[in-house]
């Protein structure tokens, strides 16, 4: 039996404008015109959720198995720094400006992953390095080993763009959160609320001085642990270290332009985001957050900015943002070179960036962005085996292999992992979005009680995704199914019931709202055929080249599986097989075809490049007769090769203002 499903919007906005005001001394006060409030939306918690089976499964098994432990093989600065500050006189070099942040990063990986696998061992070894950075911790609650080893001043003004202090303060309280979320224990929330209060009184209290970390990361922990604890002196904190930007207050250590870390302009005037791009995407993030915790316009058109900046103009098509070498930064619009730069932990900050666009918009759209990051560029930093990295992603590349850069990006791209069951499940008050399809088991907390899903699916190698209610609450509730941008045709059936004709609403999603019961069963069968895609004409290195997309993953040849050669030239009227290859790098889907000569050619997923030693890459692969057409760019990067208008779905669309 059939039947036409009618597709409700439920998503309550707009609303009444809010009056509060907030001012902070020689600033213009916020106004307030919007009410979008701070955990109206709220991830699910590492301990809600258990990713079994499917494609996360057996990758988070290897995060736990092999590469939380290969990580402490690189603590051994960090525990020395630590030891040295607490009095100790451990034998061995000492940190620099910025490791310590690498602790706290791998001490959010852990909690994270105790809260969906509790590990008393593992739990053990962190409450030790709790108790250790408890004994670093000065009287007056300020904590960086590194400064306090080197007899440096707190919050240095000479050198407040490279010390480092407020990005190894912002992990140490993202940490501090992640790990009382997940295992109950609040001592090391107690150290950072302890090091964000001295930060507080060095910049807001009565001798207080304006300044900001060149390194942004402190702003988006601090409006995190202003919404845990309830303390919005962390807010006002944070407000200051943004607001303050692009006034001259910073003194620059080198030659390096203020751009490099957002102090170009003051943040109302900031059109894109520009410079380092990692401290850009955190900058963004922490706007972002601020946006929804202050319920501030300013700041909701400012994220808006940076978004658009960002996602229409300037990204790679894996998700890669930052593509100069000097100073790691972004370049112009559409200036997106397949050889550059293009850092892991950029990508890593664009998804905290892009799940904060959702906690604001609530729009689809934006976990697309956060979706195309996470199955390309983030995976692809991270080797399959868990124990390597590549510190940059190009999306054109020769013969380098893997490393372990234990520099910055390892241990971000760890608990960037670890976070996927918080951006698959999105919770609000009696509603649920289901942002990834990805397997396991939900317990989602709403208004009243909680609400258990089973999801099994093979997403992203298959479209269909099962939907098991496991148990349910009395009521009307909202399961909103998100629409990827890739898809453009999908089933769906209710227990046994077959809906036809179903389409996403405005925000991109499908809303089932009605009573649930246990064992109720939503399938959900997205097509998935391979897509050859165009890029926007001014992004110079892909004209008259196409790039494979099948569902979320990006592809690329690799020279391995090509004669030795990755720069495919495709024929005119290019046909697709998909294989499943469960025997290859750890069970992909390949893509095979032939090549103008008539010869096979084989794709492989991008983040899978790189994984069988040295060999040449290629995303952008030529095509004759392949144009990015005539269709209208306008907030569009990349679309499907045979569009040639923009009424079908693209890959970035343009959101509709509220
Ligand atoms: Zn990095």
């Amino acid at each position: 039996m059939f039947k036409q499903l009618a597709v409700g919007l439920i998503l309550v906005v707009g609303g009444l404008a809010c009056s509060r005001a907030e001012t902070l001394p020689g600033l213009p006060s916020v106004s307030f015109n919007w009410v979008r409030k701070a955990g109206q939306y709220s991830p699910l918690a590492a301990k809600n959720v258990r990713l079994e089976g499917g494609f996360w499964g057996p990758k988070m098994q290897i995060y736990r198995e092999r590469t939380i432990p290969h990580s402490w093989n690189y603590m051994d600065y960090e525990l020395r720094s630590l030891r040295k500050a607490a009095g100790e006189h451990p034998d061995g070099p000492l940190n620099n400006t910025w490791g310590e942040a690498n602790l706290y990063k791998l001490l959010e990986t852990v909690a994270l992953s105790l809260g969906g696998h509790p590990d008393a061992e593992l739990e053990r070894k962190v409450d030790g390095i709790v108790e250790l950075i408890g004994r670093a911790q000065r009287p007056n609650g300020y904590v960086h080993a590194f400064i306090t080893n080197e007899g440096k001043p707190e919050w240095d003004p000479a050198f407040l763009d490279g010390s480092h202090d407020g990005y190894v303060l912002g992990h140490l309280i993202e940490a501090a959160i992640a790990y009382e979320a997940n295992t109950g224990k609040r001592a090391l929330l107690d150290i950072a609320m302890r090091a964000a209060d001295e930060a507080w009184e060095h910049f807001l209290g009565p001798a207080g001085k304006p300044g900001f970390c060149g390194h942004a990361e402190l702003e988006l922990a601090l409006v995190e642990l202003a919404r845990v604890t309830g303390r919005p002196r962390y807010r006002d904190l944070a407000l200051a270290f943004v607001e303050w930007r692009g006034r001259g207050l910073v003194t620059p250590f080198s030659a390096t332009p203020r751009a490099y870390f957002q102090d170009a302009l003051p943040v109302r005037q900031q059109r894109n985001l520009d410079g380092h791009a990692v401290r850009a995407t955190f900058f963004a993030s922490g706007v972002a957050g601020l946006a929804l915790a202050l319920d501030d316009g300013d700041f909701r058109l400012a994220a808006n900015r940076f978004w658009e900046s960002t996602t229409w103009r300037r990204m790679a098509i894996t998700g890669s943002t930052g593509p100069r070498a000097e100073h790691e930064a972004f370049g112009e619009d559409y200036e997106l070179p397949n050889n550059g730069y293009y850092e892991s932990c950029a990508s890593c900050g664009l998804l905290d960036f892009a799940q904060r666009m959702f906690l604001l918009e609530g729009r689809g759209e934006t976990v697309d962005v956060l979706e195309r990051g996470l199955y390309n560029a983030v995976l692809h930093g991270i080797s399959l085996d868990g124990t390597n990295s590549y510190y940059q992603n190009p999306l054109s590349d020769g013969n380098r292999e893997r490393y372990n850069s234990w520099v910055c990006c390892p241990p971000n791209l760890s608990r960037t992992l670890f976070k996927v069951g918080g951006y698959a499940c999105v919770a609000g008050a009696q509603e649920i979005f289901l942002n990834l399809y990805v397997a396991g088991k939900f317990e989602v907390p709403l208004t009243g009680g909680s609400m258990g899903l089973q999801v099994e699916t093979q997403y992203p190698w298959d479209g269909r995704v099962s939907i098991h209610v496991t148990h349910s609450l009395p009521g009307r509730i909202a399961l909103n199914l998100r629409w990827p941008d890739w898809c453009e045709s999908a089933t769906l059936r209710l227990n046994g019931e077959d809906f036809t004709s179903i389409k996403p609403n405005d925000r991109g999603y499908i809303s089932l709202q009605r009573a649930w019961q246990t064992n109720d069963v939503v399938e959900f069968v997205m097509d998935m055929p391979v897509r050859r895609l165009v890029a926007h004409p001014l992004i110079r290195d892909c004209v008259g080249k196409v790039a494979l997309q099948r569902g979320p993953v990006v592809y690329g040849f690799e020279g391995l599986d090509n004669g030795g050669m990755a720069a495919v030239v495709l024929g005119e009227n290019p046909q697709f097989r998909v294989e499943d290859r469960p025997d290859l790098l750890g069970g992909v889907r390949v893509v095979t075809g032939q090549d103008a000569a008539g010869h096979p050619v084989t794709a492989i997923p991008f983040y899978a490049l790189a994984n069988r030693g040295k060999s040449v890459q290629e995303v952008w692969v030529s095509q004759p007769g392949a144009s990015s057409g005539d269709a209208w760019w306008e907030g569009h990067l990349y679309r499907p090769a045979s569009e040639k208008t923009t009424t079908k779905a693209s890959v970035t669309p343009k959101p509709a203002r509220q």
